[in-house]
């Protein structure tokens, strides 16, 4: 069904969108950007609206969320260490903000470091 898309993920920010849409297309995986137009004219609205929202093709979802995990950079920790979520052992987290805007993500010193687990969604507090 050509006609169907399923929402690969959603972007706060332009750029990281640009790396993830270049490999699924470069493995020949249709690439197709929501509400980019208005993250560019003004960046600071991405939060209202979630952010850039990646779709590909219904067909290619499977791909595509194998070449997204294979790409996406997981979080570590302070000493380089794969996060290891408490609740179900994933190493799969990434960095979890409060929410707070881009001041914050682009120093996220100024808060105490949070991860969300991907696999199960839960957030935990660095050690
Ligand atoms: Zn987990």
């Amino acid at each position: 069904m050509e006609d169907k898309f399923y929402q690969l993920a959603s972007f706060e920010y332009v750029a990281d969108v640009q790396i993830v849409k270049g490999k699924l297309e470069s493995e020949g995986i249709p690439v197709f950007l929501r509400d980019e137009n208005t993250l560019n004219s003004d960046p600071l609205i991405s939060n209202a609206i979630g952010g850039v929202k990646l779709q590909v093709y219904s067909k290619d979802k499977e791909r595509a969320i194998a070449i997204y995990d294979e790409i996406r950079a997981y979080a570590v920790d302070n000493d380089g260490e794969p996060v290891v979520c408490p609740n179900c052992k994933a190493q799969k987290s990434e960095p979890y903000y409060n929410s707070k805007g881009v001041f914050y993500k682009l120093f996220p010193f100024f808060e105490k470091r949070k991860y969300k687990c991907l696999n199960c969604g839960m957030i935990t507090n660095s050690k």
